[in-house]
């Protein structure tokens, strides 16, 4: 989460919106006018209950040709104008979803983030929220309007375009959803719900009813697709329960997200994660003394590279120690550029890279002070012969590291192992 959304403070505390219903709907629930037109009458007949915001993404693709467009006029578009031209998808989306809405005879209107004035932070790319006016939005509501919101766009004090991050749709409609004091947002996806898996590579996965933004968060950063973990984040500071529904089947009742509260802890284990875009980096035979490992990890941060699951080891015999660690794929480059420069000042023997690696990985808030749950993952692992290449563990996590090729056959073995199937 980022400091600004947390401590965003709009200026809707005295603008409620009474009854509201946010509704987020992502690229695939509008990737044809055929969606578009399903959507629209999920709209209309929600608005039978009360005033409805809607938050729409970009229809389908949209933003990744936007970025290859992009690539084809330039090798290193200027970070502005990219944000300028990704914000053009999701206004189409709300002015194809508010037609739609007007044929059906239903009063609509669309709005940009500009003019809302949800204002951000002049960083393009990944701008984060500082604040939102919602006089015109509540105006809009007033005169009896759906309001159909681009998500993933913000403007900064100057009025430039900025973009919240890939993903960030989610995160609009969290934020509007506080901004009204709206108590829950629904997010309409092209799945039932949260799985305690990836249904698509395990055939046992599980949809849960109800799950904790803490739990949520920690799937999503761990290689689960469903819901951006700063659009949780953001709930969970703001209470703002969340719904992930399936757009096409409307009735059914998918997932809650909320605090957890009350909630017994009957799972000890509430999902399993796969993540194979990272890649393992090592930096070895560096000197066994205090400020060395500090020297790196502040050479990477300068570079804004995030780096995850460190490991040290020191080799007796010659006095030496290593660091590995994980990045994402993407940062590997500037990674072992990174440590390359620092090789020779440390008086380092080698710097590897590995991207033949997957992390998998069980989540669960009931993990913490449980006896015996790495011995199962452990276990289970090597009867099947796969070999950990990296473990790491915290209060609701614990991640191994094994290769590529075996982290399905991993992460079905401990889904079954701790009767995620059932
Ligand atoms: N359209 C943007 C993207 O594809 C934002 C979103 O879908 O939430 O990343
Ligand atoms: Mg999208």
């Amino acid at each position: 989460m980022t400091k600004s959304e947390t401590s965003q403070k709009t200026k809707s505390t005295n603008h409620k919106v009474k009854n509201i219903s946010v509704v987020k709907f992502g690229g695939t629930s509008v990737k044809n006018i055929g969606r578009i037109q399903h959507v629209a009458e999920i709209i209309a007949e929600r608005s039978k209950i009360g005033p409805v915001l809607v938050v729409v993404s970009a229809m389908g693709d949209t933003t990744d040709y936007l970025v290859k467009l992009a690539s084809h006029c330039s090798n290193h578009p200027e970070p502005r104008e990219l944000d300028q031209l990704l914000s053009v998808g999701e206004q189409i989306s709300i002015t194809l979803v508010t037609m739609t809405l007007h044929a059906m005879g239903v009063k609509a209107r669309s709005l940009t983030a500009h003019q809302i004035g949800i204002f951000t932070e002049t960083v393009h790319s990944k701008a984060r929220i500082v604040d939102i006016e919602i006089d015109r939005l509540v105006k809009a509501i007033e005169a009896n309007n759906i309001v159909v919101v681009a998500g993933f766009q913000g403007v900064t004090q100057d009025g430039d375009i900025t973009t919240l991050g890939r993903g960030g749709s989610d995160t609009t409609a969290v934020a509007l959803a506080a901004a009204c004091g709206a108590s829950v947002c629904d997010i309409y996806t092209d799945v039932d719900g949260i799985y305690n898996a990836d249904p698509n590579v395990i055939s046992g996965a599980r949809l849960l009813p109800r799950v904790s933004y803490a739990e949520v968060v920690e799937m999503a950063r761990l290689g689960a697709q469903v819901i951006h973990p700063r659009a949780v984040e953001l709930a969970r500071n703001y209470n703002v329960k969340l719904r992930v529904r399936n757009t096409f089947k409307p009735d059914h009742e998918g997932t809650v997200i909320d605090g957890g509260e009350d909630m017994e802890i009957v799972r000890t284990v509430s999902g399993v994660a796969i993540d194979k875009d990272q890649a393992r980096v090592a930096i070895l035979d560096i000197p066994d003394q205090p400020g060395v490992a500090g020297k790196i990890m502040q050479a990477l941060a300068d570079k804004h590279i995030v780096i995850d699951m460190i490991m040290q080891a020191f080799h007796p015999t010659s006095g030496l120690s290593s660091i590995t660690f994980t990045v994402h794929q993407s940062d590997v480059k500037d990674t072992i550029a990174t440590l390359s420069e620092l090789k020779d000042k440390l008086g380092a023997s080698e710097v590897l890279s590995d991207p033949d690696i997957a992390k998998v990985s069980i989540i669960g808030a009931g993990l913490a002070g449980q006896p015996g749950i790495a011995a199962i993952v452990f276990s289970t692992l090597g009867e099947a012969g796969i070999n950990m290449k990296m473990i790491s563990t915290s209060e609701m996590k614990l991640t191994v590291v094994v290769a590529k090729g075996d982290a399905e056959k991993a992460a079905k073995l401990i889904h079954k192992a701790f009767e995620l199937d059932t």
